[in-house]
């Protein structure tokens, strides 16, 4: 469970092939790190994870994406019960410019919860997940725009977990962010893989290194090499 099952998976822009026979098995509860340099394919791989590709105009997809056995490029998936499962976090923190309880409540509104008490617990329980409720107990009906780049970040983590994700997709979460809030977010990750699959994009070998248990090195739009991050980083 909670495994991502990648099977000869191409993508294009249009003419544009931007991925070629991607194979992959990605770990459950682990982090998987994708790497490589920039314009490799790494975003518009995990895009497909979770048909984030499908917004973009003209694209195709050809091969299987199976999460839970399930191809979910087969016909008749339903995409928003999909992104509910395959939650998104990207590089530029988006709270929307609401409150900080508006931004973790909207996913569980928007699947039809309107129960108070229980809105108030997935709150409370995602900002503890996402390591921010001590930070924020006390202003919760305050702009989320006011708060730090980092603050902001671990609000977007809270906003995908209200709605109880099994798998995490992470788009360079810690590239706009300075040290200690990177730091925090790395720790963060560190703990979220004990209950969910989290797949991060980095352009840092360091980070890679440092946070995850299973590599992916992308080159061209071409899967090189993955493995055990411990054994990709291991040189003879
Ligand atoms: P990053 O390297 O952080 O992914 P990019 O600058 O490559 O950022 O891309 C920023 C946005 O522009 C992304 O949404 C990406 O999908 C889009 N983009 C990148 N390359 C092209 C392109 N050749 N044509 C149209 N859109 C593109
Ligand atoms: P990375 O995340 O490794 O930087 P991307 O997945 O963003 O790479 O981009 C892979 C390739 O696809 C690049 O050549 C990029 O220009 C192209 N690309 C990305 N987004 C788009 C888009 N929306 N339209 C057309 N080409 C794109």
């Amino acid at each position: 469970k909670n495994t991502i099952e990648v099977k000869d998976l191409d993508f294009y822009y249009g003419d544009f092939q931007a991925l070629h026979d991607i194979s992959l098995e990605i770990p459950a509860n682990k982090v998987t790190a994708f790497i490589g340099p920039s314009g490799c394919g790494k975003s518009t791989f995990l895009r497909t994870l979770n048909r984030m590709n499908d917004l973009i105009e003209g694209t195709k997809v050809d091969g299987e994406v199976l999460i839970d056995q399930k191809n979910i490029y087969q016909e008749g998936i339903d995409i928003v019960d999909l992104r509910k499962r395959v939650g998104m976090v990207f590089q530029h923190p988006n709270p929307f410019p609401k409150s900080i309880y508006d931004n973790v409540a909207y996913g569980p509104r928007a699947h039809g919860l309107k129960d108070k008490a229980k809105l108030d617990k997935i709150v409370e329980d995602s900002l503890k997940s996402a390591a921010l409720w001590d930070e924020v107990k006390d202003k919760l009906d305050s702009s989320a725009m006011g708060i730090s780049g980092g603050q902001k970040q671990r609000l977007c983590i809270a906003r995908a977990l209200a709605v109880n994700p099994e798998i995490l997709l992470m788009d360079e979460p810690t590239s706009a962010l300075d040290p200690i809030a990177t730091a925090k977010i790395e720790e963060l990750i560190e703990d979220l893989k004990e209950e969910y699959t989290i797949v991060i994009v980095t352009h840092s070998m360091q980070q890679a290194a440092r946070i995850s248990d299973y590599t992916a090195f992308f080159y061209m739009g071409k899967l090189i090499e993955h493995g055990e991050t411990e054994k990709i980083f291991e040189k003879p």
